[in-house]
């Protein structure tokens, strides 16, 4: 449900509302909007019945959400949630690239894939320190060591970083060293680990899962805003489908319509959506075009040595001509790169 406040309606009403939502054992998250302030209510709203809300002074209107999830809602908040990357915004006018490698390996090479990526004009810095690889004999990342690689190239490069979790157990350590929490697909709807990173107010991207529909994506979304953290970022990367000629289908309807159903930004995910380099570009593109916030790219010096994703990862120069379509393509759909 949603309590909808009048233009003019005071602090003193406000309060009055949460108190008695509160009394009631509901909890609430309030959307303060240009002209209005807008209550998402949180609990069994069977509770409420016969409850004369909007009656209240300074109440507008109180509606039921019809949809399953409900703080993630546009109805809840109309306008773009606009994220905070130690000042790299996320969700506005200006897209945000995230590029990098799949996996954090030697410090040189990560510090020098940071340079490379920063010269052509991404702002934020992927690295997966922990992985999570189908194989358990396949690499597993450096873990804590990669995510001081990642710092060392931020503090070169000024780039914030982003990596992914894959346990509950390590949340302190990203807390401290990465800049956005990545949840990946397989784990788009370990619940344990979506109440985990709700905990805090640490920006997190959450990536859709292999098989997961956009109503499954949403409510894992609303698993983390349901415990506080309002900064999250969805992250379309390929869903599973008959098609083996690429990695994963690319779910590009995906985007306008989360774009419809929420207020958090969208990202895309090129690289593991198609698995294949020469498919990143041109996919790349077209996520601007339907109108995501920003991009996931995989970047390496030396792809053919990669320690994991290799084949789909860019080479600097072809990351580089991309940036420079990209723009193009960005200005004709009315956003800045
Ligand atoms: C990744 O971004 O490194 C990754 C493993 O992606 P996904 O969870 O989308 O497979
Ligand atoms: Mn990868």
């Amino acid at each position: 449900m949603i309590i909808v406040f009048k233009p003019h309606a005071t602090e003193q009403d406000i309060d009055h509302v949460t108190d008695r939502l509160r009394e009631l054992g509901l909890r609430t998250q309030i959307s303060l909007g240009e002209e209005r302030t807008i209550i998402g209510v949180i609990g069994d709203e069977r509770i409420l019945q016969g409850e004369p809300l909007s009656i209240f002074p300074g109440v507008e209107s109180v509606t039921p959400i019809l949809a399953p999830w409900k703080l993630v809602s546009r109805e809840f908040q109309p306008h773009d949630s606009i994220i905070d990357v130690c000042g790299v915004t996320i969700g506005g006018r200006r897209l945000a690239i995230m590029a990098g490698p799949c996996a954090v390996e030697k410090l040189e090479v990560t510090v020098e894939i940071a340079h490379a990526v920063k010269a052509a004009g991404s702002t934020i810095l992927r690295g997966g320190a922990y992985k999570p690889r189908t194989s358990p004999y396949s690499f597993q990342g450096l873990g804590r060591e990669g995510l001081d690689y990642l710092l060392a190239a931020k503090e070169q490069t000024g780039l914030p970083v982003v990596s992914e979790i894959l346990d509950p157990r390590d949340i302190d350590v990203f807390l401290e060293k990465a800049d956005v929490i990545q949840v990946g697909a397989r784990n788009m709807q370990n619940f344990e680990l979506l109440k985990e990173v709700g905990a805090y107010d640490k920006p997190v991207l959450l990536k859709r899962g292999l098989s997961a529909t956009v109503k499954e994506f949403l409510l894992s979304a609303e698993y983390i805003l349901s415990r506080g953290n309002r900064n999250v970022m969805l992250c379309e990367r390929g869903i599973r489908t008959f098609e083996t000629h690429y990695r994963n289908t690319l779910d590009l309807s995906a985007v306008p319509s989360l774009k419809e159903l929420t207020h958090l930004p969208v990202i895309v995910d090129p690289s593991h959506a198609t698995g294949r380099w020469s498919l990143v570009a041109p996919m790349a593109k077209a996520a601007i075009a339907a109108g995501a916030d920003g991009l996931l790219i995989e970047v390496h010096s030396n792809p053919e040595c990669a320690m994991c994703d290799g084949e789909e990862s860019l080479k600097p120069s072809r990351f580089n001509n991309l940036m420079i379509d990209l723009k193009k393509v960005a200005e004709a759909v009315g956003r800045e790169l």
